[in-house]
């Protein structure tokens, strides 16, 4: 890895920039997201790029994630969580153009995946599942030590399996995903609180509802790992983002629905940990990706 290579993770509030220089993070930024609609998005992403890589010409190129999924193209193809029409929005193109360095896209949950793998949690392991809480529910998966995208590019969507047959309706268009039953705003509605911090501060105060609203969500998301763990044997399951920073009040019981709804691995064969990166887990991914870290398996361009 030469680099240094620039890391662009796009959230729907804040787009979080980290340089990557010889494997170490040497810088941090945030810039607000700029609204209005899906090319206005890019055009300010190209914006943020250009600026940054036109003080440093050193820099060798640049990743993006994205919380949703692209094609081969770098054109987004589905991003539920992000307002605007993104169906066919170019993205690697005009900001490729504009910074006048390769871009590589990277799904959100992935870069946090591949960050966690190279730098974090999942450091050394050779199968491992991760999981980000948030917004949305995003997921990857490591095999062979590597990220593992699919033949679609697409594999790791822990979040859109069905545990709830026509369950009620999820962002991607199905009915009954884990993600549409545990995301924050949905464990936020149940605990009747307006935010995912208020619900957690209530639980932990003792407030009954929003206790019930957590051990519910612990219950799904167990739930939905324990599949993932039944299917694929990992030794380590990670779990992050930021409705994982609620902690032991939801970590414990996610590992306890997790263990007793997968009887067949042996208990000790494998561990789950909160994720070590923080916020900042997804751009640094991003900043990997450009690097060329996580392929051949296919992290896509
Ligand atoms: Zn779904």
């Amino acid at each position: 890895m030469s680099g240094p290579w620039l890391g662009v993770d796009l959230g729907g509030t804040l787009v979080k920039v980290v340089l990557l220089r010889d494997g170490v993070v040497s810088e941090r930024a945030t810039v607000p997201t700029v609204r209005g609609g899906a090319p206005a998005t890019v055009a300010g992403l190209a914006d943020v790029v250009a600026a940054r890589v036109g003080r440093e010409p050193g820099i060798a190129g640049v990743g993006i994630t994205i919380p949703g999924l692209f094609d081969a193209d770098g054109n987004a193809v589905v991003v539920p969580n992000l307002p605007g029409s993104w169906g066919g929005q170019p993205i690697v193109a005009p900001v490729a153009a504009a910074a006048g360095r390769p871009v590589t896209l990277i799904n959100d949950a992935r870069a946090f995946g591949l960050a966690e793998l190279e730098l974090g949690a999942a450091r050394g392991a050779d199968t491992a599942i991760g999981i980000v809480l948030g917004t949305g529910i995003g997921g990857v998966v490591i095999v062979g030590g590597r990220l593992h995208t699919g033949a679609g590019g697409g594999a790791g969507e822990i979040g859109h399996q069905v545990l709830v047959p026509d369950g009620p309706p999820c962002g991607c268009g199905n009915r009954g995903c884990l993600e549409a039953l545990a995301r924050s705003g949905v464990i936020a509605a149940r605990a009747g609180t307006a935010t995912i911090v208020e619900a957690v501060e209530a639980a932990r105060a003792g407030e009954p509802r929003a206790r019930a609203a957590l051990e519910e969500a612990a219950a799904h998301l167990g739930h939905g790992l324990a599949n993932a763990v039944t299917l694929l044997q990992p030794e380590r399951v990670f779990i992050g983002g930021g409705v994982a920073e609620a902690g032991s009040i939801l970590l414990r019981p996610i590992e306890e629905a997790l263990r007793r709804m997968a009887p067949l691995p042996p208990p000790e064969s494998y561990s789950v940990v909160p994720a070590a990166l923080g916020s900042w887990a997804g751009a640094i991914g991003a900043a990997l990706a450009a690097s060329g870290a996580g392929r051949p398996s296919g992290i896509g361009t």
